[in-house]
């Protein structure tokens, strides 16, 4: 601990210097945490845990990975539902993949054009643990409208219906264990195939500055299946993903541009309605800009 920063710390800092590491081959995120660990699994998945980091609060970690966290959980979440929502304009049936800790379904739901949320999460151990500790995020599992299957959503594209649904959401994790294959072109394949005609894709589309190879590879992956002037990359900041910057990646089948929305005051007055604290018109625009280096690695 550097000597200085002694004269500035309030007095608890010192008495629990305990730190949970997100890191890869190169780089890492660590969050101070209380060392209360409330909940350590090792489902036939992944080892599912949940601790209590002093700044964000709970937080759900999957294989030592950072999942969410309740005091940001809302960038990610409201970054995955509603730009898509907005753009889309009459969403009614939707697919989420993954998403065990309810935080997408819970946005979706907050849409009341939305007919039905059908969610496939594969590891049953990661929604009991967040229904428990994370009861917040976890807040719409009893949704009349929603339809929760615990099954590997792999399988669940390979035999889903074609044109089913309007909206496909991958809230999946990294590409290891049980998510490696939601970044396959056979599984986005299968997911274009149960898109509706105007219906939109996105997914969890790791980072510009972590994990560059796989950002790189959805993007092309997208482009090929929906043509490359109909996939695209946003971008938003999330403080407990390594790096901080991270992207949703979208394969649209039709003509919606979401860089061309003019539902402003519509998006306005949901924002206002729902309390909203990262989305709004402006963000929804902002998230497309993209940096020279992204650019280079979106080539
Ligand atoms: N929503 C979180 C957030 O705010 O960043 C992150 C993603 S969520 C926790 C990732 C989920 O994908 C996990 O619950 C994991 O069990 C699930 N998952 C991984 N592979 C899967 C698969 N093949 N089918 C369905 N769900 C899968």
């Amino acid at each position: 601990m550097r000597e200085e920063a002694k004269g500035r710390r309030n007095p608890d800092f010192y008495t629990r210097n305990v730190w949970f590491t997100d890191k890869d081959d190169n780089q890492a995120l660590s969050l101070r945490y209380t060392g209360e660990v409330f909940h350590d699994v090792q489902s036939p998945y992944q080892r599912v845990k949940i601790l209590e980091s002093y700044k964000y609060g709970k937080m759900l970690a999957l294989d030592d990975m950072v999942m969410t966290t309740e005091k940001d959980e809302f960038h990610y979440h409201e970054m995955i539902s509603h730009p898509a929502m907005f753009t889309h304009g009459n969403v009614k049936n939707v697919l989420v993949i993954g998403g065990g800790d309810g935080g997408t379904v819970r946005q979706i739901l907050r849409h009341e054009g939305v007919e039905k949320v059908t969610m496939v999460e594969i590891d049953g151990e990661v929604i009991e643990a967040c229904k428990k500790h994370l009861p917040n995020i976890a807040a719409s599992f009893d949704d009349p409208k929603l339809e929760l299957i615990v099954g590997d959503g792999i399988a669940f594209a390979a035999n889903a219906k074609a044109e089913s649904y309007d909206l496909i959401l991958v809230d999946g994790s990294d590409p290891v264990g049980p998510a490696e294959g939601l970044f396959s072109v056979e599984f986005f394949n299968n997911c274009a195939k149960a898109l509706k005609p105007g219906g939109i894709l996105l997914t969890q589309g790791e980072s510009p500055k972590f994990n560059e190879k796989a950002f790189a590879e959805l993007h092309h992956t997208l482009a090929d299946i929906f043509g490359k002037d109909h996939t695209y990359t946003s971008l938003f900041f999330v403080p407990t993903y390594p790096t901080g910057m991270w992207s949703f990646q979208w394969g649209v089948k039709g003509d919606a541009n979401p860089k061309k929305i003019t539902n402003d005051d519509e998006i306005e007055a949901f924002v206002e309605k729902q309390g909203l604290r990262y989305y709004n018109a402006d963000v929804h625009r902002g998230s497309f800009a993209t940096p020279g280096f992204v650019k280079d690695l979106l080539k």
